[in-house]
C-alpha cells in the first residue's frame, strides 16, 4: 500500500502525535488542553465529544458555571481545546500497544494512531439493570440518557431507576418534560447528594418509591410499565409508565484496559499512582476509567486528573 503524507505529520491512515489522548470527556479534554499548552503535539481520539458529561442534564457544581447543561459545557471545553490546535478524531480505539519507542493504537475506522506517550481517559460504561424487557425495549421506552430522550416524554409518565446523583439528576431533568416521574430505589434512603434530595422532595412531579426493585419492564411495541417487588415484604405491584430511564451506576472499561495490558484494581478500574502513571511507562490514565479521584467522580475531579496526567506525560516526554 502506498502511504501519502498528511498535513500535520503522519501518513494517510496513520495519525502521528507526541501525545495521543484516548477519550474526550472532561479528563481527556483537560489533558489535551494542558499538554497543548506545554507545547506538545496532541491528538485526541474518541468515540464522542464530552463522554458522560455530554449526557448530563444540568451541571451546577463546576466552578465558573452556576448552571449549564452537560452538552453546553462539553462544547465549551471542545472549542477551548481546539483553540490550541489539538487534532480530534472521532473513532473508537479497539486495540494497540507498544511498538519499540512509541505506542500504536488501532481505531475501528482502520486508522492507526501513533504517539510516544498516551493518556487513557475512556470513562466508564453505564451499568445495565439486567431484567427482562430491558434489552428488548431499549430505544422503545428504555433509555440510558435523560438529556437525549427527555423531550420525547413530554406529558408522559416515566420511571427512573437508581438512587445516586445520576438518577436524581435524570429525574429532575425529566420532571421538566414529563407529567410524572417515579424514582425507583432499592433501599430506604437515596445515595444522591443532599442538594439533589431536597430538589426531588420539593418537586411536585417527582414521587420517590423506596425499597422497590424492578423485576421486569413490559410493553407491546413500546414500554407500557414495570413490575416491581418490595424488598421488605416481597409484595409485587405494577406501575404504568411510558419510559424507563436506567441510572444504576457505571462499570469500569475492563476489556479496554486488558487490551492495552493496563493493570486494574479489584473492581476493574485502571490502577494509577498519584501522578496518574500506570504500570506501563509512558501511559497515563485519568478520570472515571480510574474510578475517579478519592472516590469522587465529578467533572471537576476528572478535569483535575487530566491536568495531572498531561503534566506527567510532559515530564516523561521532555524530562525534568
Ligand atoms: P452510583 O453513585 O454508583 O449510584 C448508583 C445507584 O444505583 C445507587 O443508588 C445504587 O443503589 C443503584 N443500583 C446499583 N445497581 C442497582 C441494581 N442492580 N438495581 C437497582 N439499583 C441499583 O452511580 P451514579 O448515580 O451514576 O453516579 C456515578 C458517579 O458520578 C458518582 O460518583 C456521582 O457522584 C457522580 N455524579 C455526580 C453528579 C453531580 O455531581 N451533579 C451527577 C451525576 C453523577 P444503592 O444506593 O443501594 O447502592
Amino acid at each position: 500500500m502506498r502511504l501519502r503524507l498528511r498535513v500535520g505529520g503522519g501518513v494517510e491512515g496513520t495519525v502521528v502525535a507526541e501525545l495521543i489522548v484516548v477519550g474526550a470527556g472532561p479528563a481527556g479534554m483537560t489533558a489535551a488542553l494542558y499538554a497543548a499548552r506545554y507545547g506538545l503535539d496532541v491528538a485526541v481520539v474518541s468515540k464522542d465529544i464530552g463522554g458522560q458529561m455530554a449526557k448530563a442534564g444540568w451541571i451546577e457544581n463546576y466552578p465558573g458555571f452556576k448552571r449549564i447543561t452537560g452538552p453546553e459545557l462539553a462544547n465549551k471545553m471542545y472549542e477551548h481545546v481546539r483553540g490550541y490546535g489539538v487534532r480530534f478524531y472521532l473513532d473508537e480505539v479497539i486495540g494497540g500497544g507498544r511498538r519499540g519507542d512509541y505506542f500504536e493504537l488501532t481505531g475501528r475506522s482502520g486508522r492507526v494512531y501513533r504517539g510516544r506517550s498516551l493518556v487513557v481517559a475512556v470513562g466508564a460504561r453505564k451499568r445495565r439493570l439486567g431484567v427482562p424487557g430491558e434489552r428488548e425495549f431499549e430505544g422503545r421506552g428504555v433509555s440510558y440518557c435523560a438529556v437525549c430522550d427527555a423531550p420525547l416524554f413530554r406529558g408522559r409518565r416515566v420511571a427512573v431507576v437508581g438512587g445516586g446523583d445520576s438518577a436524581a439528576s435524570a429525574a429532575l431533568l425529566l420532571a421538566e418534560h414529563a407529567s410524572k416521574v417515579y424514582l425507583i430505589h432499592r433501599r430506604g434512603e437515596l445515595r444522591a447528594q443532599k442538594y439533589y434530595q431536597d430538589m426531588l422532595k420539593g418537586n411536585p412531579r417527582v414521587e420517590i418509591l423506596y425499597n422497590k426493585v424492578v423485576e421486569e419492564i413490559y410493553g407491546d411495541k413500546r414500554v407500557r410499565g414495570v413490575r416491581l417487588r418490595d424488598t421488605r415484604d416481597s409484595s409485587r405491584s405494577e406501575l404504568s409508565v411510558d419510559g424507563v430511564f436506567i441510572e444504576v451506576g457505571f462499570e469500569p472499561p475492563r476489556d479496554f484496559a486488558e487490551k492495552l495490558g493496563l493493570e486494574v484494581d479489584e473492581k476493574g478500574y485502571i490502577k494509577v499512582r498519584e501522578d496518574m502513571s500506570t504500570n506501563i511507562p509512558g501511559v497515563f490514565a485519568a478520570g472515571d476509567c480510574c474510578g475517579g479521584l478519592a472516590g469522587l467522580r465529578q467533572v471537576v475531579t476528572a478535569a483535575a486528573m487530566g491536568a495531572v496526567a498531561a503534566s506527567s506525560a510532559y515530564r516523561y516526554l521532555r524530562g525534568g
